[in-house]
């Protein structure tokens, strides 16, 4: 079974992939790491992050063994992400890898921004999860703060604004929810309170098989 899982930044869609993943016995792929690094790897050699055939090419020479590394998790990793992320050569070029990841046997839980419109169209559960930006400004800070990263609120939802506004109106894979994808929104749940309702959600496409 592949689950797609898409939702804006900090929406709490990271930890329920894994949750799920664990859960399910699947692989998982957190695919904002791979943009992450394309940004790492252009900011490491001085690199303009703006330059869509420097971009492309870091994404093709992607090392998928330092995706752990724990700069990926820093604030402006994300931002340099989502400027990178804009290009289509650099999304083109990410594409087959996700796509190999999501055609394991037995399936496997990506979660990102375009996974259930474009990585996998065809995935058999699709989960958009949202919250509003004040909540998810809270979380991030939260984790920024857990990672001893510094950081005022007031920065960290200005961030998930601009990043927002930057994915959704993007004209290469922006964010959207797909026509067949189930709303999970999380403003008022706790990570327990996500993995509940998604499970319950996985449950139900089982239900008319088991009947069977
Ligand atoms: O999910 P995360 O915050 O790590 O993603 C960082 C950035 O990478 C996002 O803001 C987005 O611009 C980009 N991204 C994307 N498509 C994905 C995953 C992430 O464009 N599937």
């Amino acid at each position: 079974m592949v689950i797609a899982i898409d939702g804006p930044a900090a929406s709490g869609k990271g930890t329920l992939a894994r949750r799920l993943a664990d859960h399910l016995g699947l692989p998982h792929l957190d695919t904002g790491l791979l943009y992450r690094a394309v940004a790492r790897d252009l900011l490491d050699r001085r690199e303009a992050l703006e330059a869509p055939d420097l971009a492309a090419a870091a994404a093709g020479a992607l090392d998928l063994g330092r995706l752990d590394d724990p700069r990926l998790r820093e604030r402006h990793m994300g931002e340099a992400a989502s400027i990178v992320s804009a290009f289509p050569t650099v999304r083109s070029a990410l594409l087959s890898l996700q796509r190999r990841f999501a055609e394991r046997e037995g399936g496997a839980v990506l979660d990102g921004r375009d996974i259930g419109t474009v990585v996998c169209p065809a995935a058999k559960l699709k989960l958009f999860v949202t919250a509003s930006p004040e909540e998810r400004a809270r979380r991030r800070l939260r984790e920024l703060r857990g990672n001893g990263e510094a950081t005022a609120y007031e920065a960290v939802l200005d961030d998930i604004r601009r990043r927002d506004e930057r994915d959704s109106s993007r004209s290469a894979a922006p964010l959207r929810v797909a026509a067949d994808a189930v709303v999970v929104d999380t403003t008022s749940l706790d990570a327990d309170g996500a993995f509940a309702r998604a499970l319950a959600i996985v449950h139900a496409l089982d239900a008319p098989a088991r009947a069977g």
